[in-house]
Order: structure tokens, then sequence, then C-alpha cells
């Protein structure tokens, strides 16, 4: 099992697209059975996908 600083190194990559499978299922199964990790990877999310928005719409400008 990854500790929960590998999972969270490992979930920006995995929020970049740079995870093959194996490590992305790795990751999931622990944020599956973490604790802390879910809340952490939600806003990782959050804010990955705020700066996508802004990119894009940057682009649409
Ligand atoms: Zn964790």
């Amino acid at each position: 099992m990854l500790s929960c600083a590998e999972a969270r190194d490992l979930a920006s990559e995995l929020i970049d697209g740079e995870l093959g499978l194996e490590e992305t299922a790795a990751v999931q199964a622990h944020v599956a059975g973490c604790l802390t990790c879910p809340n952490l990877y939600r806003a990782l999310l959050a804010v990955t996908g705020a700066l996508r928005k802004a990119r894009f719409g940057a682009q649409e400008n």
C-alpha cells in the first residue's frame, strides 16, 4: 500500500495524466481506504479543474 505522502504525490501526477494504469489503481485504492486523502484528492481535483477552465477560457478569448 502507498503511504499518504506517496499517494498525494502520485495523485497530482494522476490528475496531470502522467500515471499508468497500475499506479492509477494504487492511488485510487489508497484514496478509497484512507480517512484523510479523499478530501485532499477532491481539493486537488477542484483546483486543477479550475485551472484548466481558466486556461481554456483564455484560449477562447
Ligand atoms: Zn492517505
